[in-house]
């Protein structure tokens, strides 16, 4: 599955905020054969339109698709000189399918920051950095052997080609991914800013409602996503009941846990999207990729499906929702038979027919 690799530098709340994620793990509940790693996260993306399908269907349960995120300790300024960025991080790092870089904004003035002043904006370009120049060092040892290897063997010369062309963007002091800059050519170098990012703010409190300080915030990354939370309400919102959790979370001005946000946001900064099956036993959301076909849809649930795929029916979450019932949808004409050539979209309920 795809995963997320959190970053940041020392003392800026990750662990915080990946504890508080880890509470919120959803994988012993819904996958209780599933091997948990100490430093991965699993967390279930908040997807209100389970419970008013599980209505609906008079489901059992539901289960939401998931996201995860592994926790990735070791970025330093001028990690990259020296010693280098640790093998153990670049090696998560290359296993991660987007990055999700904590920045601290909040102040406490008994938490150390390592540069001695809290500054987002520069902390946020130490981290690029040492990225960035990690890749360029990736480059430069990979180029000279490409050169070799494509005398040999032409298949190379694509290869080389796109390293070059990568250096060159890279050279100029933007990341792979932000130059749009195309992933898979690239994919056995193992370069870490072709990934996506999207960016954690945490902050005091009192400060989310801050307007202003949000606006530059958001700016300051954009068009990468940005979400601000308070990692320390966080952890304690997860450890609370229901009810004393929204208590706490309208006393900061919020009406849903940053996790949540982070969650959503993560799952579509991995190019992600759901569809729906739902009965008696239970509403879910499966996991596709964007763009994924009805066939490559259905052997998310099971491999047997995806081969023996005849056809769907599919009827879209809003309209099941405004006919009623699955009946009444498929009395107005709702629910289409679709085939081996459909593009799901996000939020199709779905019935699939195969053969075995
Ligand atoms: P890490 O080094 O990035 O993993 O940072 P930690 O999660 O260990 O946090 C470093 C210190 O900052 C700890 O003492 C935390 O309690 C504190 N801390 C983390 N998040 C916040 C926050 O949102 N506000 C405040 N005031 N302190 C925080």
């Amino acid at each position: 599955a795809l995963s997320i690799g959190i970053v940041g530098l020392p003392n800026v709340g990750k662990s915080t905020l990946f504890n508080a994620l880890t509470k919120n793990d959803v994988l012993a509940a819904n996958y209780p054969f599933a091997t948990i790693e100490p430093n991965v996260g699993v967390v279930g993306v908040p997807d209100d339109r389970l419970g008013k399908l599980a209505e609906v269907f008079s489901s059992q349960k539901t289960i939401p698709a998931t996201v995860s995120f592994v926790d990735i300790a070791g970025i330093v300024r001028g990690a990259s000189e020296g010693q280098g960025l640790g093998n153990k991080f670049l090696a998560n790092i290359r296993e991660s399918d987007a990055i999700c870089q904590v920045i601290r904004v909040f102040t406490d003035p008994d938490v150390v920051h390592v540069d001695g002043k809290v500054s987002p904006a520069d902390d946020i370009e130490t981290i690029n950095t040492e990225l960035l120049l990690a890749d360029l060092q990736t480059l430069e040892k990979a180029v000279p052997r490409l050169e070799k290897e494509m005398r040999k063997d032409k298949e190379r010369a694509s290869l080389h080609k796109a390293a070059v062309e990568a250096q060159q963007v890279l050279d100029t002091g933007k990341t792979l991914f932000a130059a749009g800059v195309d992933a898979e050519p690239l994919r056995e170098l193992g370069l870490m800013t072709t990934k996506p990012f999207l960016y954690v703010f945490n902050m005091d409190a009192d400060e989310l409602g801050n307007e202003e300080l949000v606006a530059e915030l958001r700016a300051m990354v954009a068009p990468a996503e940005a979400i601000l939370l308070d990692a320390q309400t966080e952890s304690e919102l997860v450890e609370l009941p229901a009810d004393e959790a929204a208590e706490l979370l309208a006393s900061i001005g919020q009406d849903e846990p940053g996790l949540d946000q982070l969650a959503r946001v993560g799952f579509r900064t991995l190019g992600l999207q759901t569809y729906l099956t739902a009965g008696p036993k239970e509403s879910r959301a499966w996991t596709i990729p964007v763009g994924a076909t009805a066939p490559q849809a259905a052997g998310v649930i099971h491999s047997d499906f995806q081969r023996g795929f005849i056809k769907a029916e599919i009827v879209s979450f809003d309209q099941l929702m405004e006919a009623g019932s699955m009946a009444a949808a498929r009395t107005r004409g709702w629910v289409r038979i679709e085939g081996k050539e459909y593009v799901m979209a996000d939020g199709d309920v779905v019935e699939f027919r195969f053969n075995v």
